[in-house]
């Protein structure tokens, strides 16, 4: 099988990393992942933003490893400890295989979860996919820290890009998830994934077809840091969509830290949700703050998303309203409009 843009493996600058490793020859660099596909799950998820996940559910792949080091990663089991668990390493074509197999079970699309250490090897398992028949778009659901130079090498591969923005300031970048230069990465990312797919966009049913829909977790004590965050895509294009996620929990190695190592407010996240309004930002999906529980997978079980997840809109009176989404169905996508009369706020859970 002709891998083009596997061949970038052997000067890896995959990422902003550039650790110009030859993984092809088994070197590693920072993110510790050779050349094959590290497969941890692949799978039907009903989490995700209802764009995303439908009623059918996302065909969602997890890779083991990561360019990021967040010491309150809620997937640190795959992330970071992932040599306890078992990891499938997979050639391009077994993973088109995959993607085929997620197809036929209803999918949606195909959802890869931190794809930005496996750019390449899952480029070409992209395009194996689709000359076998893929039909369905392609998510990019990235944690932000991607090679604009990588992007443009894959354009035209994906469909839907889904990243995260993390931080607006390089020293939150540098403490809490070990990379130096984030915040100063971030605004071509998004910037690149705008330019070649434009804001989200969504069929007849609701489903996204294409398009650019950023997510940003609120983390306790850093509301400055959401702040220009914000800011940030409501400069890059108020159409924009964001997924304004209240998840956060002290996970990992976060418990001791002085402000991180606690659980959002109901009050912090108020005021972000709000923030995103003034600054013009008119689509947002939010989550409830107390349900942060249901949001978060365990890989040490063979359905890291079993309990399904909860999710919320906020209604016209300003209240929050709850429905539940089991694995096999979402009885309300609760789609209502803000009592502002700008646009609706929608719910949201993330893997
Ligand atoms: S993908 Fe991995 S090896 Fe390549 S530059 Fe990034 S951290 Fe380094």
């Amino acid at each position: 099988m002709n891998l083009p843009f596997s061949q970038e493996l052997a000067g890896c600058a995959g990422c902003p990393r550039r650790c110009g490793v030859n993984r092809l020859a088994g070197e590693k660099g920072f993110c510790r992942i050779g050349s094959d596909l590290p497969l941890v799950h692949a799978g039907l998820h009903f989490g995700e933003e209802p764009p995303i996940s439908g009623n059918r559910g996302s065909g969602t792949i997890f890779f083991a490893g990561c360019n990021l080091r967040c010491i309150y990663c809620q997937n640190h089991q795959i992330s970071q400890e992932f040599h306890r668990h078992p990891v499938l390493g997979l050639t391009p074509e077994n993973l088109a295989g995959e993607m085929l197999r997620l197809e036929t079970l209803g999918a949606h699309n195909i959802n890869l979860v931190s794809p930005s250490h496996v750019v390449f090897q899952a480029a070409d398992a992209i395009v194996a996919a689709r000359e076998e028949g893929l039909s369905v778009p392609v998510v990019y659901n990235s944690n932000g820290y991607d090679s604009v130079d990588a992007l443009r090498r894959i354009r035209g591969l994906v469909e839907i890009y889904l990243p995260d923005i993390k931080y607006s300031d390089d020293a939150l970048g540098r403490e809490l998830s070990g990379a130096d230069d984030y915040a100063g990465t971030i605004p071509g990312v998004l910037g690149e994934m705008l330019d070649q797919a434009g804001p989200l966009t969504m069929n007849g049913e609701g489903i996204a077809v294409r398009g650019l829909l950023v997510r940003h977790l609120v983390l306790p004590g850093y509301l400055e840091n959401s702040r220009k965050c914000l800011r940030l895509i409501a400069d890059l294009s108020r159409e924009i969509p964001v997924s304004i996620m209240s998840q956060y929990a002290p996970r990992y190695r976060a418990g001791n830290h002085p402000r991180i190592g606690r659980g959002l407010t109901e009050a912090e996240y108020a005021e972000i949700t709000d923030f995103a309004l003034d600054v013009g930002l008119e689509n947002a999906f939010v989550q409830e703050t107390e349900s942060r529980d249901h949001y978060l997978p365990d890989f040490d079980r063979i359905r890291p998303f079993e309990n399904g997840c909860r999710v919320v809109s906020r209604g016209q009176a300003g209240r929050d309203t709850a429905v539940r989404v089991d694995r096999d169905r979402q009885e309300d996508t609760g789609i209502v409009s803000h009592p502002s009369g700008r646009d609706a706020k929608k719910q949201t859970c993330k893997n």
